[in-house]
């Protein structure tokens, strides 16, 4: 087991040791710097000096948590400034400061609204007087705008089947619950609920604190503690304060309002989180971040160049170079190539979709097989076997004038894939405690919908629930609960398989 590592630059020490995920203290129990203003404090140091906290508050009553969503970018409602925002508890807007002539100020003289939190702090106030009360009675709130776990209840995720409900009284299943789509971000959604269902990152999001650490790993923890959160008000989670910080780190490559390809997403995703906990450029070495550690395999390439001439003026011949040159390549996901749709079909199988087994697909990695791209001639072994293997079924290919898809369904078994055929076997005799079986744990699955403004399309994610092994599909905020036998009905289009254990 590693050392005990408080150091709040080093995360990426703790990742892949259980011991470590609770183990960074948090630091900052009190105002974050930044979030509290100067006149603020002065009123806190003023008031501190007269009164202690109170336990109860008349007000208290007045508070009304339908009204409250704390998914939203914590803003003032009239400056616009995100440092000390304070949300009122009776309306659910947020305004900045508490001190005399702040915004949350006169909105509690002008409206008689009086119960407010500090978003970063989350400590309760009554304004105009400005006194914290400290109430048992508010611990909801504060759970809601920062759910904590602990390792006990982690470890129970997956084991035992919990059903939670809202504060309309409507049933939910923490970790199954839809994801706000603002406008265009169903590609974004399908992602993070994929991400969300990988265990050992979920678990090291929702047992570390992330101060100090960037924004980016901040805001992915706060929305996987909703997801999962047992105790939420209402069953669905809005993904926009991330997105806000993907789109700003992204240079708007990815926001809510365009549609994108939720493959190129995940690869950028995985390479900006794995830099901002501090990884370092792929090696054969140990992994350098829990996403690498989890995701990162290697592959053997081989090529050889092919060439082409032409003897006695018309005729060509093709032939391999000598030289067979090997590569050794990193890799978080797997690119699976569908067969080409054929060219002709008859009147009866004019209508019939094509299908093709994943195992098929996966010979592509057998050592044997070769594919002939841009002059090479190559072949592809993986060398060992990650805690988790992506999958990314190539259904678009894009031509100098349109992107053609290939509807080719792809079946696969929901457990157990076995992945030794794939792998080197040197690999697995050091190895001999892993266990090259997978399970399926994530399929994002893509849709084209006809309608009258033209073709749209649709990502879906379906998702297996470990703890009662009941599978959900989720398209945004639209949650059901399925059949095993309809998960392979779709066009899958990622997929996430979990390594047995
Ligand atoms: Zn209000």
């Amino acid at each position: 087991m590693s050392e005990v590592n408080n150091d709040k630059n080093s995360l990426k020490r703790s990742f892949n040791d259980e011991e470590a995920y609770s183990t960074r203290k948090k630091e900052k129990v009190d105002d974050a710097p930044g979030s509290t203003s100067n006149d603020d404090q002065a009123t806190n140091n003023a008031f501190a000096k007269k009164h202690s906290p109170i336990s109860s508050d008349l007000y208290l009553d007045t508070i009304n948590r339908k009204l409250l969503d704390f998914d939203f970018e914590k803003v003032c409602s009239v400056s616009l400034t995100n440092l000390s925002v304070y949300a009122c508890l009776v309306c659910g807007r947020y305004f900045q400061g508490r001190g005399p002539s702040s915004h949350a100020y006169f909105h509690a003289l002008n409206d008689n609204h009086h119960v407010f939190v500090n978003c970063s702090t989350l400590k309760f106030y009554i304004l105009p007087e400005s006194y914290q009360v400290v109430s048992s009675a508010l611990q909801d709130i504060a759970y809601v705008i920062k759910p904590t776990y602990t390792r006990e209840e982690v470890a129970k995720l997956d084991r035992f089947p919990q059903v939670s409900y809202d504060l309309m009284h409507k049933p939910y299943v923490p970790g199954f619950v839809g994801l706000n789509n603002i406008q265009s971000n169903d590609y974004f959604n399908v992602i993070l609920q994929l991400l969300s269902h990988v265990k050992p990152l979920r678990n090291y999001l929702l047992l570390n604190t992330f101060d100090g650490c960037p924004e980016i790993i901040q805001r992915l923890a706060i929305t996987v503690r909703k997801i999962w959160n047992p105790k939420a008000f209402k069953g669905h989670v809005s993904p926009q304060e991330l997105i806000h910080e993907v789109t700003l780190l992204s240079h708007k490559k990815y926001s809510i309002n365009e549609q994108k390809d939720p493959l190129e997403f995940l690869s950028w995703l995985m390479n900006t989180l794995h830099v901002s906990l501090g990884g370092k450029k792929s090696t054969m070495d140990k992994p350098t971040s829990i996403i690498h550690y989890n995701f990162q395999g290697h592959v053997r390439v081989e090529s050889q160049k092919i060439r082409q001439h032409t003897e006695n003026g018309d005729h060509v011949i093709f032939e391999g170079d000598r030289v067979i040159k090997t590569d050794i390549v990193p890799f978080l996901y797997l690119t699976l190539n569908l067969p080409p749709r054929p060219l002709f079909q008859d009147e009866f199988e004019g209508n019939i979709i094509p299908q093709v087994e994943l195992i098929k697909l996966l010979e592509k990695y057998n050592g044997v097989a070769t594919q002939e791209l841009s002059g090479m001639r190559r072949r592809f072994h993986l060398l060992n076997s990650p805690p988790y293997l992506l999958f990314h079924m190539k259904r678009f290919m894009k031509n100098n004038y349109f992107t053609e898809r290939n509807p080719t369904i792809v079946t696969f078994p929901l457990d157990n894939l076995d992945m030794s055929p794939f792998i080197d076997d040197g690999f697995l005799k050091t190895h001999p405690k892993i266990i090259p079986k997978y399970n399926l744990i994530a399929n994002v699955i893509y849709e084209s919908v006809l309608s009258a403004d033209g073709e749209t399309h649709v990502f879906r994610v379906q998702l297996r629930n470990s703890a009662s092994n009941k599978w959900y599909q989720i398209q945004d905020l639209y949650v059901e609960e399925i059949s095993s036998d309809m998960i392979n009905l779709g066009e899958s289009l990622i997929q996430l398989w979990e390594r047995v254990h």
